[in-house]
């Protein structure tokens, strides 16, 4: 019999194969390719017929494994098409390598196994209200929002709802940004349910993720908590898919295969057609979008834990209050800290910019540090010893040689977190202080301060955006928020949303056990408008206005957008293609095409960029009317196209 096998490469169609043994669709096999022996999938559709003959191989072995399920395999097939991607490629992201598929003996799924616990959990009426809504049509596909304040108890309520499918012996897939950071969670989630999760992301090792991906097609693995690749593991019975902290723009996958993961576990959930619920303090615009057209059903938690109170909040003017020199914490602000640090609060300054000073320039020479690969300054990390790219990763030392008269005289501009740590640890000398950075921690380093600050033998915390995710501080009562910069930097239409997302969530992090607290922001810049509106205890009244703006400006989530960057090595090269490229796909497209015009960050890992913008209906003929075009331009040698589908950066 002749098959169509998709392999997990760089092609858009399956190849056919001579097979001697009976195969069907979802069948993993072993066939020749080139040279090589690679694993392929048997596809529920032959390529096209083309003028060219091949000779036929024949497929080689069949793998003993539960076949691929026919709806993953329409999934993938509608994935590739709306990100615009081969079809190899997202049966690669599913694959993971060529050697993928093993057995493994039952030792190694022990821990997966319940043991029969019995952990009475109390919901409060609340709980049980959103529980049941939840579970309202949970036996086909349907997308379930929840939404409660930080520190109102989501998780146990879809746990509760995980766990009724469980029982059931469904699969469940939670998915969670930040990955790197679970303990806490998988604590949690051990001592609901009595058993082991298996733990999914791109640090998990070759061997491990073989054996994690056997027992999810043979389903002896019942749940997987997992970052934005999970969404491609192949379950033999999903029942539910619940996405965590949906409105996390790390779902994005922004780089080789770009898509993003919400989207796409909504989508796969809807081929299995099983529900889906989504969780958040506050919902991404889409979603708010969604849930006010009745698209999406509602549930909300009003209540935080033990009834705790919500922050206050205080500007604290700059204008008004002189700063000595390289401060950056005002006398006004000592004074407060100082307040509550005798009422035995703990205190957190934050700073959402990573290193010791983002820009570094010597006096006598006026030598700068700028990235040799990007169009951008260096970092200076004084904790590292090092001025770092965060676009590319390059790294140098700080060369204190003038030309001219010995050692340089730098003047380090503006603070990083590195830097307010040193400030705050001269201003509070006699307490304990932790700094909390991605450049700081590493996994180990960071459980244990973790543990510290809960058990409240840290004072003052000095951290990144990295804190304000889902921890559970109980005795943080007062934040600083050193410099709230609410300028949006003109290339990203998410400012002010990120801005919301990012500031709820920080202020979610105080006042937990039902002490009073208090969010101070420094700022020279009052907008206080601007301020109360993100700080609002009603995010919906945000997400109105930024809803409406949307429409009126007709933006995402009202049109698709598709970003498409031309990258090269010449500039010259690089215009004139741009251009030439645009000329060809303007007149057949589905859609209207903006630039090409330099990308902000016009040079980025030694490749200069253009971007074009294709704007269009929120419909899948956009995406094939394009990939049809492109598939027929050839770019002079030398330059790569990258297709963003719905863009969140623009970089
Ligand atoms: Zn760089
Ligand atoms: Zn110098």
């Amino acid at each position: 019999m002749k098959v169509p096998i998709l392999l997990p490469n760089i092609f858009n169609h399956p190849f056919t194969y001579e097979s001697k043994i009976n195969l069907k669709v979802g069948d993993y096999v072993i066939v020749p390719f080139g040279k090589a022996k690679i694993t392929g999938v048997v596809w529920n559709k032959f390529e096209k017929k083309t003028n060219k003959s091949f000779l036929i191989k024949e497929v080689l072995q069949k793998l003993h494994v539960p076949s691929l399920k026919k709806n993953t395999i329409k999934f993938l097939n509608w994935f590739s098409e709306y990100n615009m991607i081969p079809k190899g490629m997202a049966l690669k992201l599913l694959l993971l390598s060529n050697d993928a598929i093993e057995k493994f003996s039952d030792e190694n799924y022990k821990k997966f196994k319940t043991k029969i616990i019995n952990n009475e959990i109390k919901l409060s009426i609340e709980q049980k209200d959103s529980l049941i809504k939840m579970n309202k049509l949970n036996k086909k596909f349907r997308v379930h929002v929840l939404q409660g304040t930080t520190g109102s108890g989501k998780t146990i309520v879809y746990f509760e709802a995980l766990k009724q499918l469980i029982d059931k012996s469904f699969q469940g897939l939670i998915m969670l940004p930040e990955i790197g950071l679970t303990s806490q969670f998988e604590k949690k989630f051990i001592e609901f349910f009595g058993f082991n999760p298996a733990i999914w992301h791109s640090g998990v090792t070759k061997k491990n993720k073989k054996i994690i991906w056997s027992g999810i097609a043979n389903g002896k693995i019942k749940v997987v908590i997992g970052a934005r690749s999970s969404l491609f593991l192949p379950f033999k019975k999903l029942g539910l898919i619940i996405v965590d902290e949906e409105h996390d723009q790390s779902y994005k996958q922004d780089e080789g295969i770009i898509y993003n993961a919400r989207d796409m576990a909504i989508s796969r959930a809807s081929f299995e057609n099983i529900p889906v619920n989504l969780i958040t303090a506050v919902p991404s615009i889409e979603t708010f979008d969604n849930i006010k057209k009745e698209k999406y059903s509602l549930s909300k938690l009003n209540q935080r834990y033990l009834n705790a109170s919500f922050p206050n909040y205080e500007i604290i003017n700059l204008n008004n209050t002189k700063m000595e020199s390289q401060s950056w914490i005002s006398k006004k602000i000592i004074d407060k800290v100082n307040l509550h640090l005798e009422k035995k609060d703990q205190v957190l300054f934050f700073l959402n910019r990573r290193g010791f000073s983002p820009y570094v320039l010597c006096k006598k020479c006026l030598k700068n540090y700028s990235c040799p690969n990007c169009s951008i300054n260096l970092v200076y990390h004084k904790h590292k010893q090092n001025l770092l790219c965060h676009y590319c990763g390059y790294k140098t030392q700080l060369a204190r040689n003038c030309n001219k008269d010995g050692m340089c005289d730098f003047v380090f501009s503006g603070p990083g977190v590195e830097r307010i740590y040193e400030e705050v640890k001269k201003k509070f000398p006699s307490k304990k202080t932790t700094i909390f950075s991605s450049d700081t921690m590493n996994k180990k380093s960071s459980s244990e301060i973790l543990e510290k600050i809960i058990n409240n033998e840290i004072q003052i915390l000095v951290g990144t955006q990295l804190i304000s995710k889902g921890f559970h501080f109980p005795n943080l009562n007062c934040i600083v928020v050193v410099d709230i910069d609410l300028s949006s930097h003109g290339h990203d239409l998410r400012g002010a949303e990120k801005n919301l997302q990012l500031y709820h969530q920080l202020s979610g992090r105080a006042g937990r056990t039902g002490k009073p607290a208090t969010v101070y922001f420094q700022s020279y810049n009052l907008n206080t408008k601007m301020i109360s509106d993100i700080t609002n205890k009603n995010p919906d009244l945000f997400l109105e206005k930024e809803l409406e703006l949307r429409k009126s400006n007709n933006l995402p989530p009202y049109q698709r957008f598709i970003a498409l960057i031309v990258t090269g090595n010449d500039e010259n090269v690089l215009e004139k293609e741009s251009l030439r490229f645009k000329n060809f796909i303007e007149k057949t497209l589905e859609g209207k095409i903006l630039g090409p015009v330099n990308a902000p960050i016009f040079r980025l890992k030694k490749k200069f960029r253009t971007r074009l913008l294709v704007r269009g209906k929120k419909s899948l003929k956009v995406q094939s009317s394009l990939t049809k075009i492109i598939s027929k331009f050839k770019f002079a040698s030398g330059l790569k196209l990258t297709v963003d589908v719905d863009p969140i950066n623009f970089n």
